[in-house]
């Protein structure tokens, strides 16, 4: 028997099969409610896991129709308490609907990676406990685990000294090395991830940080060839799989509706 479909377990535009269903929208309106809802699904989650408890990192989704902006945590929420009325529209000039206060850092980052992504539906990134510390070597993944194939030939190191991201031109650099991949791990800060929905860039930044942990815990791992890393990838690196990530760790971690 299938099991209901939580609100959460959705996808825009992306047929991933019974499991994760793909909700249909019959108006702006209704896919915006859908990416805001899943947002604060998305900021409870990384709140549950821990993440962000130090003010540190930031969920931007781009808005439907005003696509030039991007919905975000106001200033000073903690992340495990977001509600619907917590985010606010920040436009490509960092300026706030409503004058909200927001933190600054998060447009610098975020902001040029939506407006050089088109197709980017949200970006993710906080200072997790092990992707940080991975980041600090300035190394790429290697493919010593399941997960990391996700990201095989996929993803990206941002060498830039700048460990606090405060002009834009600092974050149009990060977009610049993030390229078409779907993560970056920012040298000496932490990883950010894109997807084509809220859902599948936080499936993705969930798998990183499993890769990230593998990475510091394993000190003498041996990698996969890349022949086989490749196979494994043409399923591990489908968006499915991102989406399964993201549906599992919110029945795991969160109650069933916001
Ligand atoms: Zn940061």
């Amino acid at each position: 028997m299938d099991r209901p479909t939580p609100i959460w377990a959705s996808s825009e535009g992306t047929d991933v099969g019974p499991v994760l269903a793909k909700p249909q929208f019959a108006t702006t309106e209704a896919l915006r409610t859908h990416r805001k809802r899943t947002l604060v699904t998305a900021y409870r989650l990384f709140g549950a896991l821990g993440w962000g408890s130090l003010g540190d990192g930031h969920i931007t989704a781009r808005d439907p129709e005003r696509i030039d902006a991007m919905w975000l945590i106001r200033y000073g929420v903690p992340f495990h308490r977001t509600t619907m009325s917590d985010l606010v529209l920040v436009g490509p000039d960092g300026r706030v609907e409503g004058d909200h206060p927001i933190n600054m850092t998060a447009y610098f980052i975020h902001a040029p990676v939506h407006e050089a992504r088109p197709e980017v539906v949200a970006v993710a990134h906080t200072h997790t406990p092990y992707a940080t510390p991975w980041a600090a070597n300035v190394e790429l993944f290697r493919m010593i685990c399941q997960e990391a194939t996700a990201f095989f030939e996929d993803h990206a190191v941002f060498d830039g000294e700048e460990v606090q991201v405060s002009d834009f031109d600092t974050g149009k650099r990060i977009a610049a090395a993030l390229g078409e991949t779907k993560a970056v791990l920012l040298r000496n800060h932490g990883p950010l991830t894109v997807g084509g929905s809220v859902e599948e860039a936080i499936g993705w930044f969930l798998l990183l940080e499993r890769v990230a942990e593998v990475h510091v815990k394993a000190h003498r791992a041996r990698p996969i060839s890349d022949e086989a890393a490749s196979v494994a990838a043409s399923e591990i690196a489908h968006v499915s799989n991102a989406l399964n990530a993201f549906d599992y760790a919110v029945m795991s971690r969160l109650q069933p509706r916001i």
